[in-house]
């Protein structure tokens, strides 16, 4: 078990600190060449892999350009063209539903609001704070996905179990410069060392501040349970 710094915006930092030295260029994985190309992708996203959406959506956006040709297009059609993705009929029916209010409502742009972008069909606070961040360049939130979940408790972090109330704690430890970065700096590392089922302690940049550290650590603080 590692020891944690003394205060959490302490130890936030150090978090922040030791994971740019470790991933440098982390960023979004998500592939996109507009805001409504990421708005998409963002949808799709939502339990499913950003490698499985990338390689799904690289024929969607040759197929379907613009917010008009997602609206119109015929739902039975859109679902075929999008079921490698888990819960493709859903999500193909938010697509469309989204599009139809950018097209209606928005003049074919993606909005640049929360409230605005949050009365889209299929899309939440995590994926509006996506796209405000990468689409138009506004940080007003944390992303919290089920990496940023998973460590931010395991760091001890926070308490807190579900996304909005962690996205609330984050903001408050996290330094605002480095809002957007935090998400993808606990992507990163949550993928390639501090992973859900066999996180690997012994190997992990972290590991001396690390309140979950296998080492002579009972308690896994992302599910609160023993190891
Ligand atoms: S890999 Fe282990 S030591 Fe590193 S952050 Fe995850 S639980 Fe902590």
């Amino acid at each position: 078990m590692g020891t944690p710094h003394e205060t959490r915006s302490e130890q936030a930092e150090a978090v922040v600190d030791r994971l740019e030295e470790a991933y440098p260029d982390s960023t979004i994985s998500l592939r996109y060449s507009d805001r409504l190309e990421l708005l998409i992708a963002v949808i799709l996203s939502a339990q499913c892999t950003d490698e499985r959406v990338n390689q799904e959506t690289e024929q969607l956006f040759e197929t379907y350009d613009g917010p008009e040709a997602y609206a119109n297009a015929p739902q039975a059609e859109l679902a075929e063209a999008l079921n490698s993705i888990t819960y493709y009929n859903n999500k193909a029916k938010y697509i469309r539903s989204a599009c139809e209010t950018i097209v209606e409502e928005y003049d074919g742009e993606v909005p640049d609001t929360m409230d605005e972008l949050t009365d889209l069909s299929g899309v939440g606070r995590k994926t509006a704070n996506v796209v405000l961040q990468h689409g138009h360049d506004v940080v007003e939130g944390i992303v919290v996905d089920t990496h940023v979940q998973r460590l931010s408790r395991r760091l001890g972090l926070t308490d807190e179990e579900y996304p909005e109330p962690i996205e609330q704690e984050l903001m408050e430890i996290v330094p605002e410069g480095y809002w957007q970065q935090f998400t993808h700096l606990c992507i990163d590392h949550g993928r390639a060392t501090c992973t859900a089922r066999n996180p690997d302690c012994a190997d992990c940049v972290l590991a001396d501040i690390c309140p979950s550290e296998k080492g002579d650590s009972e308690v896994d603080l992302a599910a609160d349970e023993p190891w």
